[in-house]
């Protein structure tokens, strides 16, 4: 695991790195305030120990600034501090920091603080893997797709691009569940998720939305692409199957897809996404409908006949 050190006294840094070394660390240093807040942003370490006195920028002005930062906020803080008294310490645990070690440090103190900061930061950061991750089809959940869209959506808003987004939705799945029951209908899932999951490229995000709906964020791409890559796990998900007492479950899905591009907000892109699977499903199902503002012609593409005959209201 790394360990940043921020601290003025080479000194300090010196006596800090060696107390450390049987630990097995990886440790970077800054000698500053101001270069410890960039290096917290290039590193990202798990831990950071702090100094508390500096001449650019005070410990505790350092500690506000990263816990203020959505990236940096999680990551535990040790003060370490010449001059301890007990308002310090209170200041400096109130602003965020997990521990305060007073200097000079006793080595096996300083050790065991940071290991008990460590193994608290591990199961913090699988506790956030867990929050993140919907159990059946171990794709991230709702909640990590909310959160990537608003980091893709805020990058633009900083850098330009653009981003696209899909919603799909398996068809008639409700008479699965129906029909064979709810473990053959979260076995389709799971191959569904692995379908969708195998299309995608490292950089996108497939998403299970809820119940029986998928949605992947797809970065830097506008819809355009984005149908090409809803089409090729349309065709994979067609190819999913389970057996059952002789008998193939099958299931097919809809797809709808909208890029960033032209519009103001997230909400807009997820709801022409949900329009778009909307007319998909109008038009038989099964098939791909893209609703980009600037984007042309509009799917069918390639639509296979849904293998369920087609009595059922459209939005299902
Ligand atoms: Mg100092």
């Amino acid at each position: 695991m790394k360990v940043l050190m921020i601290d003025d006294s080479p000194d300090a840094l010196a006596v800090a790195k060696a107390r450390l070394a049987k630990e097995h660390l990886d440790i970077v240093t800054a000698g500053g305030g101001v270069s410890g807040l960039e290096a917290a942003h290039h590193e990202k370490p798990d831990i950071i120990l702090l100094d508390v006195d500096m001449p650019d920028m005070s410990g505790f002005e350092v500690c506000r600034a990263l816990k203020a930062d959505a990236e940096l906020c999680m990551i535990p803080v040790l003060f370490l501090s010449g001059a301890t008294t007990p308002e310090d310490k209170v200041q400096g645990l109130d602003l965020g920091a997990v521990d305060y070690v007073a200097k000079p440090f006793d080595a096996f103190e300083l050790r065991a603080r940071v290991r008990a900061a460590l193994r608290t930061k591990h199961l913090q950061d699988l506790l956030m893997e867990h929050a993140h991750i919907d159990p059946l089809t171990g794709l991230p959940n709702r909640r990590a797709l909310m959160e990537r869209l608003q980091c893709e959506w805020a990058r633009i808003e900083r850098h330009g691009g653009q981003m696209a987004f899909i919603m799909a939705d398996l068809d008639h799945f409700k008479r699965v569940n129906d029909l064979y029951g709810h473990h053959i209908g979260d076995k389709l899932l799971q191959e569904t998720a692995r379908a969708i999951a195998d299309q995608c490229r490292e950089n996108d995000l497939p998403a299970r939305y809820g119940g029986e709906e998928f949605s992947i964020v797809v970065p830097d791409e506008a819809a355009v692409s984005a149908v090409h890559l809803a089409e090729r796990c349309r065709e994979k998900i067609c190819e999913c199957c389970v057996v059952v007492r002789n008998e193939t479950v099958k299931v097919t899905a809809s797809f709808g897809v909208a890029d960033s591009l032209n519009l103001s907000s997230i909400d807009e892109m997820m709801r022409r996404a949900d329009e778009a699977l909307y007319w998909a499903k109008e038009a038989g199902r099964n098939r791909v409908q893209s609703n980009a503002v600037a984007s042309l012609p509009a799917a069918p593409i390639n639509a296979a006949p849904s293998p369920w005959p087609d009595q059922q209201p459209a939005n299902q």
